[in-house]
């Protein structure tokens, strides 16, 4: 039967057999942000419209194209928030954070929206999680960055990945890339897609970001941008590859990595993975020196990434030795609905002391419950009939051996307790 109502084009319901990749990957990134001493910041799903047109710029292809706006019923004009960054520049100046703290160290994690056409690995809500640490210029901070993210996925046990990066310059020397850049594009600028043609005079840089494959091509034997950063810039990036190099961390410099969003300056970098596919991209981040004074804070040097949660539980999913780990099974089987409520108290009890319980409130025969039990891949099932009730006993079943024992209603708590601690590696 066909559903008649279907998750708008581009969402996906996560159902509850994916979940444990999802928790997989929030309780792995949550535990290694701790390590570096980042904690976890939440903003809202939507921001003022403004907030994303001036942080993010307006002739990117987020916000010419791809934001969810709209006006609320108070006519203020509002957008789903396509990414975490700007909102969380806004807040930092909002609540004054960097009065706190010389360096704020924040985490994030939550839905994000975009209008974009949605294939494999490419929705249009979609999960990020990332970090941002704001306060400091020094390139340590950004091989610091780099190298969490890479010990992260270290951590969640995806290979294939590699490191590009690249740095766009600042204030100073960008006027000189971009015109290098304008001069080598220039004479074919008629050939190239409507988009690069409006932003060639604005916003040049732009013109690496195009997903246009004749644009691509337009820009083979671009030379290399680096070679017109500004001693500062070149520093900077020298610096932040010679920490990665110290770290052990393979990288490849790609002098053609701008990224989709205006704030970026200096550093760059993308988490490629050769499983993904054409969306190939895991996470992305750079150094964003200009992004909170843009939103009428004081000068705060600043570097993060993001990275898709959807495309992480893909490769996760791939990967055949993951292993979900759950709390062993107690199964409650009631013979007959007078034992129900008995059995539901002992449930109760059971939960609270730590178990993991099921009790099927629709079956009353023992050949069911055992049925469903073995479905569920229960530890134990716990049978419970006129007999049990008169004893005030329950038969403790043990699934994985095969054996049961009769044991009182008041010991059956800690009968299970034992039996758990004295099996060598249940799962
Ligand atoms: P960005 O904010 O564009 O730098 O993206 C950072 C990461 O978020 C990417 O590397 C992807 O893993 C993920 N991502 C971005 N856009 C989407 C999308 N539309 N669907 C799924 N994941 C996305």
């Amino acid at each position: 039967m066909s559903a008649k109502y279907t998750a708008p084009r581009g969402t996906k319901d996560i159902l509850p057999s994916e979940m444990p990749f999802w928790h997989y990957v929030e309780t792995t990134s949550r535990a290694i942000f701790d390590r570096y001493n980042y904690q976890e910041i939440r903003t809202p799903v939507f921001e003022h419209t403004e907030l994303f047109e001036r942080g993010i710029g307006d002739t990117t292809d987020i916000v010419e194209k791809e934001m969810y706006t709209f006006h609320d019923k108070g006519d203020r004009r509002l957008t789903l928030r396509p990414e975490g960054t700007a909102p969380i520049a806004r807040a930092y100046v909002q609540h004054n954070l960097h009065g706190k703290q010389p360096i704020s160290k924040l985490y994030y994690c939550g839905p994000m929206f975009r209008y974009e056409r949605p294939q494999a690995g490419r929705y249009r809500q979609f999960h990020q999680i990332g970090i941002e640490s704001l306060g400091s210029p020094l390139p340590i901070c950004d091989a610091e960055v780099i190298s969490l993210g890479v010990h992260l996925f270290d951590e969640l046990g995806l290979s294939g990945l590699s490191v590009n990066i690249n740095s766009v310059g600042c204030p100073v020397c960008r006027p000189v890339i971009e015109e290098r850049l304008k001069q080598f594009i220039g004479m074919n600028l008629e050939h190239l897609c409507g988009d690069c043609n409006r932003r060639f005079d604005s916003r040049p840089l732009r013109i690496l970001d195009c997903k246009n494959t004749t644009c691509k091509a337009y820009l083979t034997g671009l030379p290399d941008i680096r070679d017109s950063l500004c001693h500062e810039c070149n520093d900077h990036f020298n610096y932040v590859v010679t920490y990665l190099d110290n770290l052990g961390i393979p990288f490849k410099i790609n002098p053609q990595l701008v990224r989709g969003l205006d704030y970026y300056t200096r550093t760059t970098f993308e988490i490629v993975s050769d499983q993904l596919g054409a969306q190939n991209a895991l996470c992305g981040g750079g150094r964003y020196d200009g992004l909170v004074t843009q939103l009428g804070g004081p000068a705060t040097p600043s570097v993060g990434f993001a990275f898709g949660v959807e495309r992480a539980v893909m490769i996760l999913q791939e990967l055949s030795d993951y292993h979900q780990s759950r709390l062993p099974l107690v199964y409650l089987a009631p013979i007959g609905f007078d034992q129900q409520s008995r059995c539901f108290r002992l449930a109760d009890q059971l939960r609270r002391a730590g178990f993991r319980c099921e009790l099927d409130p629709n079956k009353s025969e023992l050949k069911g419950h055992l049925k469903f039990a073995d479905r569920l891949d229960a530890e134990w099932v716990l049978i419970y009939g006129e007999t049990e009730a008169l004893a005030k006993s329950v038969v403790v079943k043990n699934m994985k051996n095969r054996t049961q024992e009769t044991v009182k209603l008041d010991r059956v708590q800690g009968y299970l307790e034992n039996d758990n601690i004295s099996r060598p590696s249940h799962r």
